[in-house]
């Protein structure tokens, strides 16, 4: 079962193969066992078979930072589930707002790349937030509610998913949400989750926050009751860096 403190890496475009070894060699040797179920890694594509070698055998969630909706055929250049199952993966990141803004990801393919992961049983991490002008038109809650019931349309709610709450403009800005503007939105999405799916789901459900998180703001996050971990880009390629945003938590 997957439990607080949650604090996953989604690396984006960085790291080769020898660096991402490098980086997993130092955060094993920094974390126990029993810590490790509280962390993701999403890397990137071409790094998930060393991420494999490394964290098959761990307790450590790992996956990719996006899938395709097809799992196999002329689909030049995405990259299918099931291949990246086969690696041991068990977990994907989807609707990330890169892929919605930059990739034309919209809501239709996220649903069906939920589903997919799902039905391949690994646990899909799905990211909603609005943009800035979206907030300053006071247009965040109506935005986040359709990201959220259309990601969820087709969702097998006996199996576990996790929601990630970045606001766009807090993304790799520097620019991270007050605890109380990030709260009124997790909570939001907790009743939300509640109306969909009943209680004993939603009490079970993790919802993260995601946008510029760092170990000097990540407390004063956590200590909102609806915040039950954090999506972490930057802040999340260095080892030392990584580990004191969950230091943080305690
Ligand atoms: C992200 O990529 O999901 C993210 C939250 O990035 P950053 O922490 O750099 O804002």
């Amino acid at each position: 079962m997957l439990k607080k403190p949650f604090v996953a890496a989604n690396w984006k475009m960085h790291k080769n193969p020898q660096e991402a070894t490098e980086f997993f060699n130092d955060f094993l040797s920094k974390i126990s066992i029993e810590q490790m179920e509280n962390f993701a890694f999403f890397p990137p594509t071409i790094d998930l078979s060393v991420t494999s070698e490394k964290l098959k055998k761990t307790r450590i969630y790992w996956g990719a930072q996006n899938i395709y909706t097809e799992t196999q055929g002329a689909f030049t250049g995405e990259t299918s589930a099931e291949v990246v199952k086969s690696l041991g993966a068990n977990m994907c990141l989807v609707g990330h707002s890169e892929r919605r803004s930059l990739f034309g990801e919209d809501d239709d393919q996220v649903s069906k790349k939920v589903n997919l992961i799902q039905q391949l049983d690994m646990t899909p991490m799905i990211c909603i937030g609005e943009s800035l002008v979206q907030r300053k038109s006071g247009k965040t809650f109506d935005v986040v509610e359709v990201q959220l019931i259309k990601a969820l349309k087709d969702l097998d709610s006996k199996k576990e998913f996790i929601i990630a709450y970045e606001p766009v403009w807090a993304i790799g800005t520097g620019q991270v949400a007050t605890p109380e503007m990030a709260e009124e939105v997790h909570l939001f999405i907790r009743e939300k989750l509640s109306g969909l799916f009943g209680k004993a789901i939603t009490e079970k459900t993790l919802i993260l926050y995601g946008g510029s998180v760092k170990p000097e703001n990540a407390a004063e996050l956590y200590k909102q009751k609806n915040i039950d971990g954090f999506l972490v880009g930057g802040a999340s390629l260095k080892v030392d860096a990584f580990l004191q945003i969950y230091r943080a938590l305690f």
